[in-house]
């Protein structure tokens, strides 16, 4: 047979496993770093806001209190925010409450009068309250001279700035205006503390994920590699090569079919070599006998006699059987052959297989008895059953004793037990066959039925069989559904007996 062509794959399992890991890795890192660099400015903006909404609201409490200034200058310590309380009327640097600068790059304490009251004058309209954001630009590098650009909150390449402005009821009755300045600087360093914290992080994860892929693709593919190479071995004829069920669910399951797969492989090439080892030598001993009579009746004057013919006859007559046998098991095999079931008088064509019997000469010394307990019919396929009860009374001549005796039984069996051994309440009729020769060993029992088996390879040759013979009967009897079996005792005999449904029960039932 051709061998399969060899299809390259530039890839294996190992690699596409390693492939898909690190892909699906570097996605996730990616993922995670829009996500989180996206997320945390505005998050870090949102917290900076409400921080800065809070302060002015603490600043607004205590306004027109004693503590105002202390307040003041404690908040502006901790949160490094810059501080600026007018009283309402009069706005404008240098006439103050409280002014407190703790930042250089304030601006609230740059802003021009006008701008402030801008601001005071868009609280008012706003509900007492406005915040305002800046990038600042340092051109010259310098934490100094910072140029507000009012815009967003964003990277603006330097600073950026919140003002917030708060209208509040002071405790003294006044009304005060809170400016607080506050820086939203870090930015820049929780970035590139993210991002260079993040290429650590990625570098580690790939780093574990390639191993742990590569870990797992070798798990993931021994089996299959082992069974591969198990496989190829198998293809070049290595019948006895097994395939270990390890690994996964999959593998092992896998491994359970090929095992199963090549066992039947083995056990078709015995029976392929046997079948041909068989079929040649039943071919050749009587094709050698035929042409070894022929060339003597030729060349002998003299022995062209009856019975020189008789045995050409006869082997070509065996010669028949064999091919019939084997073409029936074929078809019988291949599932070609259906029973054909029709209803017919069993007890009559019994009688006709054994009548027949009685008139082949070579059977004359022969003593065949058919012991019928009444007229039975059975639907089934007629010729099917002839068939079996020819070989079994074929058997049975082949291998009777010296008392040349051969019983053919017919049983009514009122309730007739199934295969599992229970009473099926159906009549069945029982057809046995006894001869009373040597019998089968216990041991082989189970064998005979098998094709080609032949309990005793060297035997006589008046008694060479197909060795398909109870194979044909086997395979006959189970497309009836019908039971079926063999008793034997070593130098006494043997029964092969079968059963079948009567019609009459068929009909009630
Ligand atoms: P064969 O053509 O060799 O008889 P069968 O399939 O009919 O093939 O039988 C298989 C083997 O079973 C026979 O070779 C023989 O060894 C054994 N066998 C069959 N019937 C009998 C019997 N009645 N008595 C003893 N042995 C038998």
């Amino acid at each position: 047979m051709k061998r399969a062509e060899k299809t390259k794959y530039s890839f294996g399992i190992k690699g596409r496993i390693v492939l898909y890991f690190t892909a699906f890795v570097l996605l996730m890192l990616v993922i995670i770093f829009v996500v989180q660099i996206a997320l945390v400015r505005s998050f870090y903006s949102r917290t900076r806001l409400r921080e800065l909404d809070k302060i002015s609201s603490m600043l607004s409490d205590c306004a027109g209190s004693d503590n105002m200034e202390e307040r003041a200058y404690s908040l502006a310590a901790n949160y490094k925010i810059c501080v600026l309380i007018f009283e309402t009327g009069s706005i404008g640097n240098g006439s103050e409450t409280v002014s407190v600068e703790s930042s250089p790059v304030c601006i609230i304490h740059h802003l021009p009068d006008n701008i402030l009251e801008q601001y005071y004058e868009k609280a008012l309209a706003n509900g007492g309250k406005t915040v305002d954001t800046f990038g600042m630009y340092r051109p010259d590098g310098t934490d100094d001279a910072p140029e507000p650009s009012k815009g967003s909150i964003g990277r603006h390449g330097g600073l950026i700035k919140a003002v917030s402005v708060n209208i509040a009821d002071g405790a003294d009755g006044k009304k005060y205006v809170v400016f607080v300045d506050s820086e939203f600087t870090p930015y820049k360093t929780v970035d590139s503390l993210i991002t260079y914290q993040f290429i650590w992080l990625s570098g580690l994860i790939i780093i574990f994920a390639v191993i742990a892929a590569a870990l797992f693709s070798v798990n993931i593919s021994k089996p299959l590699t082992e069974m591969n190479e198990a496989a190829k071995k198998l293809a070049k004829g290595d019948y006895e090569t097994g395939f270990k069920p390890k690994g996964y669910r999959e593998t092992i399951e896998l491994a359970e079919t090929l095992n199963y797969a090549a066992e039947e492989i083995r056990r078709s090439d015995a029976l392929q070599k046997e079948l041909v080892a068989n079929v040649s030598h039943d071919l050749r001993t009587p094709l050698t006998m035929i042409s070894g009579y022929a060339e003597v009746m030729r060349d002998i004057p003299g022995e062209n006699t009856p019975e020189n013919v008789q045995v050409i006859i006869d082997e070509a007559g065996h010669l028949t059987d064999l091919v019939n046998d084997m073409l029936d098991l074929s078809k019988i095999e291949a599932g070609t052959k259906k029973p054909e079931k029709t209803v017919f008088n069993l007890t009559e064509a019994i009688g006709e297989v054994i009548d027949r019997y009685s008139r082949f000469s070579l059977h004359d010394s022969f003593d065949i008895c058919f012991e019928a307990d009444g007229d039975v019919s059975v639907c089934a396929d007629k010729t099917m059953i002839i068939q079996t009860v020819y070989n079994l009374v074929n058997n049975a001549i082949n291998y009777a004793g010296d008392n040349k005796m051969v019983t053919v039984r017919q049983k009514l069996l009122r309730d007739a037990e199934d295969n599992a051994g229970q009473m099926t309440g159906k009549s069945c009729v029982r057809i046995s066959v006894t001869d009373y020769g040597e019998g089968i060993p216990p041991e082989k029992l189970r064998d005979i039925w098998e094709r080609y088996y032949k309990v005793d390879r060297s035997h006589k040759r008046a008694h060479v069989g197909t060795g398909l013979g109870l194979s044909i009967v086997k395979n006959n009897l189970q497309l009836h559904g019908a039971r079926y079996g063999v008793e034997s005792t070593l130098g006494k005999g043997s029964t092969f007996w079968f059963e079948l449904e009567t019609v009459a029960d068929k009909e009630n039932s």
